[in-house]
């Protein structure tokens, strides 16, 4: 599943099963995501379904789900024999190599947008950008959570107005931002990250291409010196 978010939109709309089918399966996924992207459940730690169905007070079922939902999106790895364990913290190499394919990919893409945007389209970025900034709710972990989610969600449409869906597709393969929000679980990963999302979208305002390639060139490379002290 390439969009999670933007399947169970379109699935929702037109048949209603997947609504019935996330209130729990979909809220025990969301509490183990979280556990997983705020370090709770550490990389490359065992997950044991039985203590999941005993945390959460539910049946083996909607744990499993999660799970499997989880392995299609890289965070859980499953191994014959053995069972569940969270993915391993992406080492330092490949941590260079997805913020040097990001450089390379989306400064052009954010320049294309600029393009492609309509007060419209404008719209649902700024929409998408200030979800991340409402602090809804005391659990913070799920707060993080939900922010990295948003964050994916926020650079795809960026992608998506960019129109080259070869570019979106291996972006969006490599699950990049679930990854990236695994290093470091600490507020100025998403605090700091606000302001340049308001730099971007500034620029997309003013109709400004060049404008919005460099202060997305910053973003990314703010958001790598963010996370490196997570290899010392
Ligand atoms: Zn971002």
């Amino acid at each position: 599943m390439e969009n999670p978010d933007l399947t169970v939109d379109t699935e929702a709309r037109s048949s209603g099963r997947i609504q019935r089918a996330n209130s729990l399966a979909g809220d025990v996924y969301e509490a183990i995501f979280a556990q997983l992207m705020s370090l709770k459940i550490p990389p490359g730690s065992r997950i044991t379904v039985d203590n999941l169905v005993r945390e959460f007070d539910v049946s083996h079922t909607p744990i499993r789900e999660a799970l499997g939902r989880l392995e299609g999106e890289g965070l859980v790895v499953k191994t014959h024999l053995i069972g569940y364990r969270a993915a391993p913290q992406i080492t330092r190499r490949r941590f260079d190599e997805l913020y040097e394919l990001r450089l390379l990919l989306e400064p052009a893409a954010a320049a294309k947008a600029t393009a492609a945007l309509d007060e419209e389209r404008l719209a649902v970025l700024q929409e998408a950008a200030g979800v991340m900034a409402r602090r809804v709710g005391k659990d913070e972990r799920l707060r993080y959570s939900n922010f990295a989610r948003q964050d994916a969600i926020f650079h795809d449409k960026i992608m998506e107005l960019a129109q080259n869906e070869l570019i979106r597709e291996t972006l969006n393969h490599q699950h990049t931002h679930f990854h990236i929000f695994r290093l470091m679980y600490h507020s100025r990963v998403t605090e700091e990250a606000l302001d340049e999302h308001e730099a971007i979208l500034a620029a997309f305002a003013a109709g400004d291409a060049s404008g919005a390639a460099d202060a997305m060139r910053v973003h990314i490379e703010n958001s790598r010196d963010r996370l490196l002290p997570a290899f010392e």
